[in-house]
């Protein structure tokens, strides 16, 4: 099972002083700054995806990329411009997400093609249009026709796009996209990629199904997969189902989730082997909205608040696991949320995360080098750390998977 990892220009930069959260003056962000696989001793994922409309911008506004990130990209390719190392494929996407609400996708398969090829990525996936919803009774005839036309418009962008790159010789390993709105849907534009050719089918519009969805899903595809051809789920994770997709015929995936998880959840944002973490939350007093609109209606005196921060950084990092180091952090990570006007306290489950202190034991190079800086929920170098150590547990939790079931051989020679 391979995982692949959404870029979204997420870098940290490693000369970052955690002791005074100030950079470098001498960084300069684009040669400077490091990729997961670039700071972690092994690449946490076997590739990175890149969609066009994150690089190119769409209709939704720019892209994550400025056009001099944009440009570099295109003069020194995939390859170099993340410096990933041997053995990191890069896959392309066009990020039908952004185009979502349009009527037709707003690329061609020709400009998507140019795209791939002109950033060298190893494969790339054709262009689709996403169908936001799922009805497993809708038959091909009863089914909401935008959500037919969706799934058309999918599948002969497909055929566009693997002739374009047969006929071309492309170097590009096309990647078939297949839309669906329910089990039967989906199989059969598995089964109509199949016969243009597609040895890897790119399942999209699963996100917000729920498993019990995918798997029926995946059930109804099973019956018309070839042995040969692997499938790819678009955007998602699901751990704990990960053996069941195996068996059902996906090889690959990929999320943002774990690495997202570390700054977006409320809970889960320390992953470990054995479960989940709250971060300990220690904002900047200049970069709490809540705390600065406090300070400004002269609720919250500036001074207090900065002295509160600063005891609060101290007491977690004079933790060292004795009881008087754990009361110590609650007490000023509790006079901190006060001054902070957290509308919940989290204190009970900071509790849980420093009888845990899972950093310690972590044998990521992250961990090893920060110490418990990684669990402090603030500013981006600490979070996205703590996001780049989560995807290198994914990928341990990964290699606990059991191999999967032998496919089923050719089912032509059986009758
Ligand atoms: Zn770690």
């Amino acid at each position: 099972m391979k995982f692949y990892f959404p870029d979204s220009q997420d870098l940290v930069s490693p000369t970052y002083d955690f002791a005074r959260d100030e950079y470098s003056p001498l960084r300069v962000r684009q040669r400077d700054d490091r990729y997961a696989h670039e700071v972690l001793e092994t690449p946490p994922y076997h590739g990175i995806l890149v969609s066009k409309s994150i690089v190119d911008g769409s209709i939704m506004g720019s892209g994550k990329y400025t056009a001099s990130q944009r440009a570099r990209l295109y003069r020194l390719g995939v390859d170099r411009f993340f410096r990933l190392p041997d053995g990191v494929e890069s896959l392309g996407d066009n990020g039908a997400f952004n185009y979502a609400d349009e009527l037709v996708p707003p690329v061609s398969v020709r400009e998507t093609l140019d795209f791939y090829e002109g950033c060298g990525f190893d494969a790339g996936v054709s262009v689709d249009h996403i169908i936001f919803g799922y009805d497993s009774a809708a038959s091909f005839e009863s089914v909401d026709p935008a959500w037919a036309e969706r799934r058309l418009i999918t599948l002969r962008l497909a055929a566009e796009f693997i002739e374009m790159v047969n006929d071309e010789k492309s170097p590009v390993v096309p990647v078939g996209a297949a839309q669906g709105w329910g089990p039967a849907s989906y199989a059969d534009s598995v089964a109509q990629l199949q016969k243009m050719g597609y040895q890897r089918i790119a399942l999209g519009g699963m996100v917000p199904l729920k498993t019990k969805e995918i798997l029926e899903s995946l059930d109804a595809i099973q019956e018309i997969l070839e042995p040969t051809t692997d499938l790819h789920l678009l955007g998602i994770t699901r751990f704990e189902s990960m053996e069941t997709f195996a068996d059902l015929g996906v090889t690959s995936f990929d999320s943002t989730s774990a690495f997202r998880q570390s700054f977006m959840d409320d809970r889960k944002n320390f992953h470990s082997m054995d479960g989940e973490y709250v971060a300990l939350r220690i904002p900047q007093v200049d970069g709490n909205p809540t705390l600065k609109r406090a300070i400004l209606a002269g609720r919250v005196s500036q001074a207090e608040a900065v002295k509160h921060e600063r005891e609060c950084l101290a007491a977690v990092r004079a933790f060292d696991g004795s009881a008087k180091a754990t009361t110590n952090a609650l007490a000023a990570l509790g006079a901190y949320e006060q001054i902070c006007q957290t509308k919940k306290s989290y204190l009970e489950a900071y509790a849980r995360t420093l009888d845990a202190a899972p950093w310690t034991t972590c044998p990521c190079s992250l961990c090893r080098e920060l110490g418990i800086e990684i669990a402090i929920f603030r500013g981006t170098e600490r979070n996205k750390r703590r996001g780049f150590h989560n995807l290198s547990v994914l990928s341990r939790k990964m290699e606990t998977l059991q191999p999967r079931k032998p496919k089923v051989m050719s089912r032509s020679t059986d009758g």
